[in-house]
This record gives C-alpha cells, structure tokens and sequence, in this order.
C-alpha cells in the first residue's frame, strides 16, 4: 500500500495506541518507516495535557507542510488527544492535514485512511465508540517489556485535566481480552507488564460483573513467562486497601508505586476536585509503606495551580519531604481549555510558577539522592534489558523499585535474565552494580 510513519507524543497510553495504529495498517499492508522523508502517511499521535505539549505538535505540522509542498499525495493525520479536543478546528489551524481522529476510532484507522486517499478531502472522526481490545502491532515488535491498556477514560473531573474530555467516560476491558493479550506477549519473550489507565485503580467497577484491579493482577500474576508486573496512574481517592495488599502479597507485582499527589494543600486538592485531603494521601503512603516496607513511590505534583499561595506551596514541599519519595514528576500549571481551572481568578504568574518548580525539583532531588543510598550494598533483584546507552560494551537494567543499574558485560548473561545484584555505586541518575551470581548458579540456587 505504501509507507507509514508514526510521530508519538505524550504518555505511555499514547506509545501504546501508536503500535496498535501501526499494527491495525500493517494488516492493510502499510509499511512502517523510520524516516518520514520517504513516508505516504504521516500520522502524529498527539498530547492535549499541556499547552507545550500542543505547540509541539503544531510546530511539527508546520515542518511537515514543506514536505507536503514536495510531495502533494503524502497523507499527514492527527490522532489522539488533541484531535478528541479541538476536532475540526485542527484542520483550519493546520492547513494540509486530511485526517483528524480520536482514540474511540483508532479501530476504524484503516477505513478511514482509505476514505482520505479515495476522496482526497479532509475527514474527521471524533464521536464515541465501543470499547475494542486491539493487540495488532508492527511487524518485528517483541519487546521485554510492554504497556497493556486495561481500561480507558476518567469520570473524576479534576478541575485542570482535559483527559475526561479527550479519552471520553471510564471504560474497563475484559479480564479474558486483557489476559489473552499478555499470553501472547509472554509466549514472544516478554517479561514485564505495565498495566495501563488513566485511574487504573478504578479498574473493573464498570463491568458486569463488577471485578476491580486487585482481582486482574491475581490473574496477571499466574500467566507463565511474566516476572514482574506493573500499574499507572492511580488517583489516590479510590486506592484501596485491597490493592495495597494485592502488591504485597503477589510475588510478580512490583514494590513500585506511582501516585499523583499534585498538591500538599487542602485548600488547593478541593479546588482541584480531586476527592482528597492532604491527611488521607498521607495515611494512604503511611499504610502502603507499612505493607510493603521497600515500596518506591513516585508522584506528580503541579506547581502555580490558580491560587496557590506560598503557604500552599510550603504545603506541598512539606509533603514530599515527609514521604520520601523515589521520583517526582513536576509540571507547570498550564491552562487547559474547556476546564474550569483555565478561568479561575488569581492565575499565577509564570515566573512564580517557575520559581517553584526550581525549588520543588531541589528537594525531590534531594530525597531521591537519599532514597537511592539506601540501596548501596543491598543485593537486589535486576531485569537485564539492553545494552546500557551510555557505554554499549555494558548492560543495563532496572530493579523491582524502577531504579537504572549498569553492569559489567557478562557472557553467561542474556537480555531478559532477572539476577540478583549487588549495588555499588550510586550515581544522581543511576546505580552501578555487579551480578552477585550468574544464570547457572542462580539455578542451582533455586533447586
Ligand atoms: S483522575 Fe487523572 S485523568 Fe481523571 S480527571 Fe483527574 S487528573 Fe484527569
């Protein structure tokens, strides 16, 4: 049929939908290209959570209207978040796109780029759509570790998100679809799974009959081939005690555990509408860690949310000092359109915003230096996959708590063994460590 190239923005959902765009066009003989030099469809994956992440994209489509210029039957496409938010309006802002669609019609992809090349006019397809478990992928794609999407949607309405909006209302899939699809990434050599939602801990209250995510990962914990299991992103107002004993208690599950803080502010949570107070997320980390004692926690906080004073402020940084956290992901407020925090009164001004942003991102550095020490001289379990990006004669890996570690080359070792390791060093990035043995001996350990 022709070349494909695929451009992905934004979060892991995003890179998931792009395989399967890729894996849907491939079954229509669309070929998939590296370079979008030689492409005869160009289909951007896009990002509506934050301004920059949409100037991006339009900045990209600009580029792409010179190679349009050059080759007039190239078809450039816009898909995903900003396609469900700003719809037609996309194709009058970006002169040259013919194809503009949401994540609810990616099953439709290939039907709807026929349409484009048949009628050579614009085409938009934004409604509503059933669920559809899609496990096409590219050719040559089998990968150690993979994302699964296990739901799709949030009906919490945070007051900065748009997700409600782009993704649509909260929809689970199947826990036969989902556990059909991580056998067949299990039976091609993948390792680790990374469970996919916007609220992932919201998974399965909407199926009949009502299941939840604890009860998935039982089941995802007894597939053959899978060592370790991951899930994102919860919001802390539906994290049950379940799923906190879920992770303790299934071998495969990960101690690794992202949730969302976004502020340290009562004040500021309740006009987030995020359902709760700084006290709750408190005793929610207190009875994690109390379950799970080596839980790594990582969050995302946003700073200069409308309002939000130093006191406020001072809150949140209070916070993470007290959980110590792993990682913490800090954003900017950025004014998303159609929500209600983009017309509250006391905006804050963007140097204050980055003035906090600075601040934050020194004391999480600091905490995530400290929590890093204490696995200095540990032996710790490493997932060997790949050859380390800094030096290719090394390895690299990760632990259970998430965390890089670069090893010496070994040639009893392969991608995708999982070995217990001694760390030796620890880098603001990174660790180094040393196998403390190898394939065969860890083997016999087990015998
Ligand atoms: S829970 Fe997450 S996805 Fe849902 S509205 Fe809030 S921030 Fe957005």
């Amino acid at each position: 049929m022709g070349k494909l190239h695929v451009i992905t923005y934004g979060c892991q959902m995003n890179e998931y939908d792009s395989e399967r765009v890729a894996g849907l066009l491939k079954e229509r003989s669309w070929e998939l290209t590296e370079r979008e030099s030689e492409a005869d469809l160009i289909l951007i994956n896009t990002c509506a959570i934050r301004e920059k992440a949409e100037e991006k994209v339009f900045s990209k489509l600009g580029e792409l209207r010179a190679l349009k210029a050059r080759k007039p039957e190239l078809i450039v496409g816009v898909m995903g978040c900003m396609a469900q938010l700003h719809q037609g309006a996309i194709l009058k802002k970006a002169p040259g796109v013919e194809l503009v669609f949401g994540s609810p019609a990616i099953a439709k992809v290939g039907d709807l780029v026929e349409q484009v090349r048949r009628e050579r006019r614009p085409v938009l397809e934004t409604g509503e759509a059933p669920l559809v478990k899609i496990t096409a992928k590219p050719a040559g794609v089998s990968r150690l570790k993979s994302y699964v999407t296990v739901m799709e949607g949030c009906e919490k309405r945070c007051t900065f998100c748009v997700v409600p909006v782009t993704r649509g209302r909260q929809r689970s899939h199947a826990p036969t679809a989902i556990l059909t699809e991580i056998r067949g990434l299990a039976a091609e050599g993948c390792r680790e799974v990374t469970l996919l939602g916007q609220t992932v801990e919201m998974y399965g209250r909407d199926l009949t009959p009502a299941t939840d995510l604890a009860a998935l990962l039982e089941q995802v914990n007894e597939v053959e081939g899978i060592e370790r299991i991951r899930f994102t992103t919860s919001n802390p107002f539906n994290f049950t005690t379940r799923l906190i004993h879920a992770i303790r208690d299934l071998p495969k599950v990960c101690e690794w555990v992202h949730l969302p803080l976004q502020s340290g502010s009562n004040v500021v949570l309740a006009r987030m509408h995020r359902g709760y107070t700084r006290e709750r997320y408190q005793e929610l980390i207190a009875e994690l860690q109390a379950a799970v004692p080596d839980v790594a926690l990582s969050t995302d906080i946003i700073v200069g949310f409308p309002g939000e004073t130093e006191a406020d402020f001072a809150q949140t940084l209070d916070v993470v000092e007290q959980v110590g956290y792993d990682n913490v992901f800090v954003y900017r407020y950025s004014p998303r359109p159609g929500t209600p925090a983009a017309t509250m009164a006391e905006q804050i001004p963007l140097a204050v915003k980055a003035e906090r942003n600075s601040r934050l991102l020194e004391v999480a550095g600091r905490i995530a230096a400290a929590r890093s020490r204490r696995l200095l001289g540990r032996t710790v379990d490493v997932l060997v996959d790949g050859r380390s990006r800094k030096n290719a004669a090394e390895l690299q890996g990760r632990t259970r708590c998430n965390r890089v570690v670069n090893l010496e080359a070994h040639e009893a070792v392969s991608v995708g063994d999982v070995l217990p390791t001694r760390i030796t060093e620890v880098l603001p990035h990174s660790l180094r460590g040393m196998f403390a043995s190898l394939p065969e001996e860890t083997a016999c350990l087990s015998k």
